[in-house]
């Protein structure tokens, strides 16, 4: 049973820590003290980490332009992001990820992937930075659409995540769970199907 939890938490984004009277943990009060930038802590939570764990299948498929499987989030997706639950706020599953690992992101800047693929959480696949680093390694690789990026807010596939949905849709996951996960229309998905769209993509 996950220990039950009434304190308040600390107000850094991600922070799991217990809050103190200037409502950020002990260890963000002294940062924010001393006048140095605020980062993020490792996650202290042993709970959340073994239900980070649950939720990752080591055995994902290894996209054509990296050398290992990626991790795949079989949590809850957003967007196709892995998103988890924990301590009454929704975290990122790669941003968690990466922290856990590395423990150094500024709030300022995003967790990105590598390999193009929402869902995974390796953290040798994810690297931190802004917005621009994303496009500009996207245009490296001959995928550049600047509507297409990560978190650009409107959902766009990528071939990563169009290959994760032709592997669903043969594990018979629906096409409306398919459309809601990636944020994109039933239309889409079913024509991802059908090989209307999407076609040069190379499907398992
Ligand atoms: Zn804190
Ligand atoms: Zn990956």
């Amino acid at each position: 049973m996950p220990r039950k939890r009434n304190h308040p938490l600390c107000g850094f984004p991600l922070c799991d820590r217990q809050r103190e009277k200037g409502g950020l943990c002990r260890i963000h009060t002294k940062q924010r003290a001393s006048g140095a930038t605020l980062v993020p802590l490792r996650p202290k939570s042993p709970s959340l980490r073994e239900k980070f764990w649950l939720n990752v299948n080591k055995d994902g498929p290894t996209m054509p332009h990296m050398d290992t499987p990626c991790w795949v989030w079989t949590g809850r997706l957003s967007l196709g992001y892995g998103r988890l639950y924990g301590y009454k706020r929704q975290i990122k599953a790669h941003r968690y990820s990466y922290c856990v690992a590395h423990s150094d992101v500024p709030a300022t800047q995003n967790v990105l992937h590598h390999c193009d693929n929402r869902a995974c959480v390796r953290p040798e696949h994810l690297y931190a930075g802004t917005q621009k680093d994303n496009n500009r390694d996207a245009k490296e690789r001959g995928r550049f659409n600047p509507a297409r990026g990560e978190r650009s807010g409107k959902a766009k596939l990528t071939e990563a995540d169009v290959v994760l949905i032709a592997k669903s849709i043969s594990a018979r996951v629906t096409l409306s769970k398919l459309a809601e996960e990636y944020g994109v229309t039933s239309h889409a998905i079913r024509s991802i199907k059908v090989r209307r769209t999407w076609r040069h993509v190379e499907r398992p």
